[in-house]
């Protein structure tokens, strides 16, 4: 089995010569504007290792003008000193956008060639510049308080690159902790959208190229429907109130279109499609050269223990195995298995004996259909795998689970293999999952070992 891991805002309406213009006033924040930059950074830093950014010297340039007009025009009294506002393209094709507290931001190559005016690329800089000077990010972490500062910006890149334990985290606890600085509220997206409509105005774009990019970001197909409207849910009514507002203010003669948003979208068009961020992060934190390479597995193993021990997952599961198999953690999953069962390469984990525990992401599908998806996702390490006609309908800690038998040709030994996959779904929706594995031949002995481990899970949401 080759496995690969892939404060309420206070509103106030403020009448001056006729024009009503909202104004938008930070929420309650428990952390301190250095500890906003402390953070960002952090992360930022993170994102520079996993994500392609893009060195281009055409691209870089622009995007950083139009983030330096919407930045020269931030209210008085959101400027933050110590705030360092920085703007990359990621080379990836989906439409998406991201800014991080203190003043790091990214923006998908997808985005800038989605967009039909420059003022549409402005629109969602100045939505995500406003989070970060209303400081949501943290806002949004402050509501979190039992979590440990260092915790929250651990995770934030997982759920930036859609895997990993911090996504995992962030989708299983009410406060959104991984996601703290990139999954905002209902509220604070429309004080985004409102203060962005005023970052816009007074830099010069008509604020409805907002509204008009949303709209491009909505017909963004994909499963799951585009990142960054999951990361930025509209409120309802996000158009009928970013229009209001900008009746409010008035532009003359906006920016729309220019010659240097057409030079961009141009030089991007030279270019080599724009992989997935899945693609373009498949072998993040792998070490270099050893894409692609089989994990060495070494080959005599002992019997299970009959002694077990317990072991715990964070906030998310606890589980008994037994006393001689190792852990081995990668950055989605946890693999118990004897010595000689195992090798792992990178990221990695190959495995001929022994069980991985991990949670997938999964918002809204039932749990076959979840489960299908997980053996499609397994099938693509493991070309030879295939299911069998053995579905069960179990139980995994008093609650509805499926077990799934299905055959592999193990990479490690050559010899064909049984997975048994238990799947049952998380509150939240999410899906808990352990693959089972061991050789055709040891199967039925190894069988009673599998069931003792499920009938240990535990789940502490
Ligand atoms: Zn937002």
């Amino acid at each position: 089995m080759n496995r690969s891991a892939a404060a309420s805002a206070i509103c106030l309406l403020w009448i001056a010569g006729g024009m009503a213009q909202t104004r938008i006033a930070p929420p309650p924040n428990n952390y301190s504007a250095a500890q906003d930059v402390e953070l960002g950074q952090q992360a930022a830093a993170e994102a520079r290792r996993t994500l392609p950014v893009m060195p281009d010297e055409e691209i870089a340039a622009y995007i950083q003008s139009v983030g330096r007009r919407l930045v020269d025009v931030i209210p008085p009294d959101l400027r933050h000193p110590e705030f360092r506002y920085t703007f990359e393209v990621v080379n990836v094709r989906e439409i998406n956008a991201f800014a991080l507290p203190g003043g790091p931001m990214f923006v998908n190559r997808g985005m800038i060639e989605a967009a039909h005016t420059e003022g549409e690329v402005a629109g969602v800089m100045a939505h995500e510049l406003s989070h970060v000077i209303l400081r949501h990010g943290t806002a949004q972490a402050s509501k979190a308080t039992k979590y440990e500062i260092g915790q929250i910006a651990g995770a934030v890149l997982g759920s930036i690159i859609g895997g990993g334990w911090g996504q995992v985290i962030s989708q299983g606890t009410q406060f959104g902790l991984g996601a703290a600085f990139l999954r905002f509220s209902r509220e604070f997206e429309r004080d985004a959208d409102l203060e962005g409509s005023h970052l816009m105005a007074s830099a010069g774009y008509d604020p409805r190229d907002m509204a008009n990019m949303f709209k491009t970001i909505e017909k963004q197909g994909g499963p799951g429907g585009p990142q960054w409207l999951s990361d930025h849910p509209n409120p309802g009514d996000r158009y009928t109130y970013i229009n209001a507002e900008s009746q409010q203010l008035r532009v003359a003669d906006p920016i729309r279109d220019t010659r240097a948003f057409q030079q961009a979208q141009a030089y991007l068009k030279r270019l080599p499609r724009a992989p997935t961020t899945e693609e373009a992060t498949k072998n993040a934190g792998r070490p270099a050269g050893t894409s692609g390479r089989r994990a060495p597995v070494p080959g005599r193993v002992e019997a299970p223990s009959s002694s077990y021990r317990s072991y715990t997952e964070g906030n998310l599961f606890r589980v008994s195995v037994p006393e001689n198999w190792q852990e081995i953690q990668s950055n989605s999953s946890v693999t118990f298995a004897p010595d000689g069962a195992y090798g792992t390469s990178g990221n990695q984990t190959t495995f001929t004996h022994g069980i991985e525990f991990g949670i997938g992401r999964n918002e809204s599908h039932d749990l076959q259909s979840a489960t299908d998806e997980l053996i499609q996702s397994l099938a693509q390490g493991n070309p030879d795998l295939t299911r069998t006609s053995s579905v069960d309908r179990i139980s995994i800690a008093n609650r509805r689970a499926l077990r799934t038998l299905l055959r592999n040709r193990s990479d490690a030994s050559d010899r064909g293999e049984i997975i048994e996959l238990a799947t049952m779904q998380m509150r939240n929706g999410n899906l808990f999952y352990a693959i089972a594995v061991a050789p055709d031949s040891q199967f039925s002995s190894y069988r009673g070992v599998f069931d003792r481990i499920l009938s240990s899970v535990q789940l502490l949401e």
